[in-house]
């Protein structure tokens, strides 16, 4: 894909984050990878108002060019692209159910079989750094493994996928299972799938929705 259009996604899936009540005003970010780096949202821009050329192509090193800094979280969707050749975009968000589970320093267990759209048996929560920081990266690259989302302890969630579409897609499901783990504890303790019925919904879930 050209870097115009790729600029114009990154943009575009910054709203979407937006309308889809995963972010409010500034919080969040979202990257694509390109070429020896990637693009990302600058920093203090609100995240539906993200025009493509606002978007920062920032190299492996860390550094960038132009007026606008890429937001302050790029340290993880650097690190992400580095440990992960599958990962082609990051999308991470402040959604309200992630958010209240991560604040809980919990992670979401095999309570539903959707669990399997974020690639294992349970969405992991990671340990607490302050945003923006090395150990907050190396916190996330931890927990996340091969998986493609983990909640961040005390302040939201991040998704990876191919493409900036199934990343939104697996942030989008994230925070809906949050919201139903969240409903079903308010009634009791959700029955949890056992390991043979999540390896089952794992090979169901290939080549299917997020997975596709
Ligand atoms: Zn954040």
């Amino acid at each position: 894909m050209d870097e115009f259009t790729l600029r114009k996604q990154v943009a575009e899936i910054s709203a979407r984050t937006v309308h889809e009540r995963l972010n409010r005003i500034s919080s969040g970010n979202v990257s694509a990878r390109f070429g020896a780096g990637f693009l990302a949202t600058p920093s203090g821009v609100p995240s539906a108002e993200v025009h493509s050329e606002q978007v920062v192509f920032v190299a492996m090193d860390g550094s960038w060019a132009g007026n606008l800094k890429p937001s302050s979280e790029w340290r993880f969707h650097r690190d992400l692209y580095a440990a992960r050749p599958e990962v082609g975009a990051v999308v991470h968000v402040h959604s309200p159910f992630a958010v209240s589970l991560a604040c809980l320093r919990r992670g979401i267990p095999p309570f539903n079989y959707m669990i399997a759209a974020a690639g294992g048996k349970t969405i992991p929560c990671a340990d607490y750094a302050t945003f923006g920081t090395q150990a907050l990266s190396d916190n996330i690259l931890a927990a996340m493994g091969h998986l493609r989302a983990c909640l961040m302890a005390n302040h939201g969630q991040v998704a990876v996928g191919r493409d900036l579409q199934q990343a939104l897609a697996v942030a989008i499901e994230v925070e809906a299972l949050c919201e139903q783990y969240w409903r079903a504890c308010q009634l009791g303790e959700p029955v949890l799938l056992t390991d043979a019925e999540m390896d089952e919904a794992l090979v169901a879930f290939q080549g299917y929705g997020v997975n596709r």
